[in-house]
């Protein structure tokens, strides 16, 4: 019989690495998106932190309509001046300066596999083998960023596994432990998102920066998740005043559409030789393009210091709710992870999209919020009926 919902179509057709989708989304405007039904959601998750000025935003679609009329693809093998122009931004933006260098590719985890490039490349000596990841971590599905998240169960399918990641606990004492002078790179995330927004302890960044220093090791911060402004800073690590060898972005930077980038400080940039890496797609005019209007929005508009109030009054909201089912609020800016005091996420998640509200479980007892950094005032009042909404039914 051929399949006739869209359910039945997309598991007749998709392959099963995905759960069953929760809707059949059609159309999206700022904060908001509709269903095939017609049904409107409040959409605090902006496909996982990647919508950053949220749905349809004018200055992104004249961007990227315009440049689609003008050149969207030209290879490696030319230039085009939105590909400068955001490498250039970026350099800016990251503080990496002129001493800094961009590649650009196409999503998060292909930025984690040229840092994980970069860190091989970072043969001080001549016997440097080993690269620091920390267990829980997440830094994408391709075999190289996998091999650096630490799950053990997300690797394990598909071992061996590129050689030479060692995962350490999130602890200063595990860090001095584990660094020395065979370590190539340490990579980490400012706050993991995937493990249900938990940020590192006080003072691990400055430590890390520390050790990687003294030791010749690279500081190389994945921030595909923190990135552009989500947690009320530019980039998560100026929070901590330290300055990374190497930083890797992703979501947020296309607003929806699909580029990565890994961004180098002073020596590390000169550690990739002609020839080494490459990606037929990577900065594309198109998405630069596109990156490019998402960074003059959110710089414009001050969509980093929106999220960091935002942030603030979303924390307020949670609070005035009063429910004995949430224990704690974790993250920064608009990256909050809300911790339940029982494994009940997926079913409050579940009432929030019954509610009209799309957030995510990042793990059994942790909401994940990640809402469009261009959210205001109308958007906060609904959440806080929506959620209130589905907190009362649990
Ligand atoms: N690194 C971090 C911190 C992430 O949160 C993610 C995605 O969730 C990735 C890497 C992988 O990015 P992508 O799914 O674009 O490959």
């Amino acid at each position: 019989m051929t399949p006739s919902t869209w359910q039945d179509r997309y598991s007749a057709s998709m392959m099963g690495t995905f759960a069953p989708p929760l809707a059949q989304i059609v159309r999206g405007s700022g904060c908001y998106a509709w269903d095939d039904t017609g049904r409107e959601y409040l959409d605090f998750l902006a496909g996982i932190a990647v919508n950053s000025l949220g749905h349809a935003h004018p200055d992104l679609v004249d961007a990227v309509t315009r440049q689609m009329g003008t050149v969207a693809h030209v290879s490696n093998y030319f230039a085009s001046e939105p590909q400068i122009a955001l490498a250039e931004h970026l350099q800016r933006l990251t503080g990496a300066g002129s001493a800094g260098r961009v590649y650009f590719c196409n999503s998060g985890t292909e930025a984690n596999e040229a840092a994980f490039k970069l860190a091989r490349l970072n043969v001080a000596g001549g016997r440097r083998t080993r690269i620091l990841a920390l267990t829980d971590s997440f830094h994408g599905r391709t075999m190289g960023a996998l091999a650096l998240t630490g799950k053990a169960a997300m690797r394990a399918p598909f071992e061996p596994m590129p050689g030479g990641v060692e995962h350490i606990d999130a602890t200063l004492e595990a860090l001095e432990a584990s660094i020395d002078d065979t370590v190539c790179a340490l990579v980490l995330e400012p706050i993991k998102g995937e493990a249900g927004v938990i940020g590192l302890p006080d003072g691990f960044v400055t430590r890390a920066r520390e050790l990687c220093s003294r030791h010749g090791a690279l500081l190389i911060i994945d921030e595909i998740q923190t990135g552009i402004g989500r947690t009320g800073a530019w980039f998560a690590f100026q929070h901590e005043g330290v300055t990374p060898d190497a930083l890797t972005l992703a979501k947020g930077l296309g607003g929806g559409l699909p580029i990565g980038a890994l961004v180098t400080f002073g020596a590390a940039s000169a550690l990739f030789q002609l020839g080494q890496h490459g990606s037929t797609f990577g900065g594309n005019p198109l998405v630069t393009a596109a990156a490019n209007a998402v960074l003059a929005t959110i710089e414009r508009d001050d969509l980093v210091g929106n999220a960091a109030r935002r942030g603030e009054q979303l924390r307020e909201i949670i609070a005035r709710l009063h429910s004995p089912l949430i224990s704690e609020v974790r993250g920064q800016g608009l990256l909050l992870g809300i911790g339940l005091n029982r494994p009940v996420a997926r079913a409050l998640a579940a009432a929030a999209l019954e509610a009209g509200l799309i957030v995510n479980a990042a793990n059994d007892s942790t909401i994940r919020l990640a809402p469009p950094l261009i959210v205001g005032d109308a958007e906060l009042e609904q959440f806080e009926r929506r959620f209130g909404q589905a907190l009362a039914t649990l």
